[in-house]
């Protein structure tokens, strides 16, 4: 069923200050972008990493009008190959995944450190993989509801 498409609005209010010659340079990664309804112009979602990968029917019922509209979620089975990479492997995960490397460079000073160093050591492998936990959990749930909606 076709569903009129959410609109989306990009808001990036330090763009200007990427040309700044000083550490103000890192306000211009801030940005953000806000979905609407389409009926209404609900906001219904605000999402700082711009276009991310969302599982979903992609139908919502707008809690302001009631009305239907793609909220532009897609089911696993209807992503393409790189949507599907992106999904596990984000942007922000990127940066993560740099970060800790550079961590790692620092296992010497970890094993030979303090505890804090590596509590900290631990966490920065821990959390990552619950993330990636998380994720294989709603792509099933995903694959299980695009398979019950195509019956
Ligand atoms: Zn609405």
């Amino acid at each position: 069923m076709y569903y009129p498409a959410a609109t989306r609005e990009d808001h990036d209010p330090f763009d200007v200050l990427r040309i700044a010659p000083t550490f103000l340079q890192l306000l211009g990664f801030i940005h953000w972008s806000t979905y609407r309804c389409p009926h209404c112009s609900d906001v219904f979602r605000t999402d700082y990493w711009s276009d991310s990968i969302r599982l979903g029917r992609g139908e919502r019922t707008c809690r302001h009008c009631a009305n239907v509209f793609d909220d532009g979620t897609r089911e696993w089975p209807q992503l393409v190959k790189r949507q599907k990479r992106k999904y596990f492997v984000p942007t922000f995960i990127v940066a993560a995944g740099v970060s800790l490397f550079l961590a790692i460079l620092c296992v010497p000073v970890i094993l030979l450190g303090d505890r804090a160093y590596r509590v900290a050591g631990i966490v920065l492998l821990v959390v990552p993989l619950l993330w990636w936990s998380m994720r294989f959990v709603w792509v099933f749930l995903s694959i299980r509801r695009y398979n019950a909606d195509s019956r």
